[in-house]
């Protein structure tokens, strides 16, 4: 899993594009705050920062650089909403949680947003709404549904049929779908930097290249140990997800990872750049293998699906962005990708978040399912409330305890299934 180079970041569009990383380095000796962080992605970076807004003292340790992670190397579409409806996380969860975190997590698009504007984060931030289409009735359908209830409940949703999709998109491909106007897209390196200057900037004390080997438990305080250093604290909060590396191996083993590559083309000319989502939006769709495009600030036409980039030209999955590319933009030809890169999502079993807590100062946010802008964003101020001293009953986010994910062979082995199903009959169509 580990493509990290010398910089501390794998080489991607995001890498070679984003804002400076503020200046830190690795945790050398003892330290001690109230709450020692574990990973510097987006849950991290977020926790900090609220727990030192509020006056806490905070040591943020992360193995690699601050975004190393998922947080600097997605797609950079921020989602509001979980693909779960909200119903069904009322029927998952129960009326209460589930309306705790329907009404916490649906505000997330404000979250993100805020955040951006109030610590002048620069990160290439639009919210013009992101579209998700189908080409099938059945995904239509499912489409509909998600439409219908998320406008009833006051989302800014509304429905495009297919002439008007293709107007704002350039893409003909698809027979329908909705656009949600609280979403948008961002530089996601440049953000998670942004959030980690801000967190510095109120005092928390991030020390990257600060790998952590144990945790251990003495009286009332937590001993976190890193190859030069160790910090000690009342609470610790293990915000590594899907790239924990080294300590509780059981993180991963709750999720089924779910592979996602990206490639990313060269400018675009002019020209086409207009006809291509003109609007800024981004454009995905609701297949099993879906595929989402957005046009970065320079033009670049940048395309994710599932799946690990092709190793070897010979593989029917190679050079799977370009052809996804023209798949739903023939005109352009098939643009050179200048930029292709890799990483690992957590799926929880039910696809929404959830904190595991062994003991009451211990925390492992975990399970975005794909929609971690938001979710990691929001997590950590739901967090910093907890640590600070929120009840559990009064918790948005379910605490569940760590379990191996059901059937995570078998969901690979179906998704890797449906990938290569996918692409042999998009290779025909
Ligand atoms: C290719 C891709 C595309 C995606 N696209 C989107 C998208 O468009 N929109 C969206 O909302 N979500 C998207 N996601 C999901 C989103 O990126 C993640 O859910 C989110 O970034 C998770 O943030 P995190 O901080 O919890 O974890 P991470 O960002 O993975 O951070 C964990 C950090 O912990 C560090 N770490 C691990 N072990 C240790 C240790 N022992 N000691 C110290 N540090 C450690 C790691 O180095 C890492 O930096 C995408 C994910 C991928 C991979």
């Amino acid at each position: 899993m580990n493509d990290i180079g010398e910089s501390g970041q794998p080489p991607s569009l995001w890498a070679a594009t984003a804002t400076p990383a503020p200046p830190t380095g690795p945790l050398d000796g003892a330290a001690d705050a109230d709450v020692v962080v574990v990973g510097a992605g987006l849950t991290g970076c977020s926790t900090a920062l609220h727990l030192a807004e509020r006056g806490t003292s905070v040591i943020l340790l992360e193995a690699h650089e601050i975004g190393s992670g998922a947080s600097g190397r997605n797609m950079g579409l921020v989602n509001p909403h979980f693909r779960v409806l909200p119903t069904q996380v009322s029927a998952l969860l129960g009326e209460e949680l589930g309306g705790r975190m329907n009404a916490v997590f649906a505000a997330g698009g404000d979250t993100v947003f805020g955040l951006i504007k109030r610590h002048e984060i620069s990160c290439d931030a639009v919210r013009t709404g992101n579209i998700e289409a189908s080409f099938t009735k059945r995904g239509l359908a499912e489409l509909r549904a998600t439409h219908d209830e998320r406008l009833s409940l006051g989302a800014p949703f509304q429905w495009l049929e297919r002439n008007t999709l293709a107007e704002m998109t350039g893409c003909e491909r698809y027979a329908g779908g909705y656009i949600d106007r609280g979403a948008g897209g961002i530089q996601p390196l440049s953000y998670v930097r942004g959030l980690a200057r801000a967190a510095l900037g109120k005092g928390a004390r991030i020390h990257t290249r600060s790998a952590v080997n144990t945790i251990a438990k003495l009286g009332d305080l937590w001993r976190v140990t890193t190859d030069r250093g160790q910090a000690t604290a009342r609470h610790v909060v293990v915000a590594a997800d899907a790239y924990t590396e080294g300590v509780m191996p059981e993180i991963r083993a709750a999720m089924v990872p779910m592979w996602t590559h990206i490639g990313a083309s060269e400018p675009l000319s002019p020209n086409l750049r207009r006809t291509i989502m003109p609007g800024g939006q981004s454009l995905g769709d609701n297949a099993t293998v879906p595929r989402y495009y957005r046009i970065d600030r320079d033009g670049r036409l940048v395309v994710v699906t599932l799946g690990r980039a092709a190793r070897s030209v010979l593989s029917p999955l190679s050079d799977w962005d370009r052809k996804a590319m023209s798949w739903a933009f023939p005109h352009t030809g098939a643009p050179k990708i200048v930029y292709r890169w890799q990483g690992v999502l957590g799926i929880s079993p039910n696809h929404l978040p959830f904190v595991h807590e062994p003991e009451p100062s211990f925390h492992v946010p975990l399970g975005y399912s794909g929609r971690g802008i938001t979710s990691a964003t929001v997590m950590g101020k739901i967090l910093a409330d907890r640590i600070l001293g929120q009840p559990s009953g009064e918790c948005p986010v379910p605490l569940f305890p760590l379990a191996p994910a059901p059937y995570r062979l078998l969901h690979g082995l179906y998704f890797r299934a449906a990938l290569y199903a996918g692409r042999l009959v998009s290779m025909v169509r």
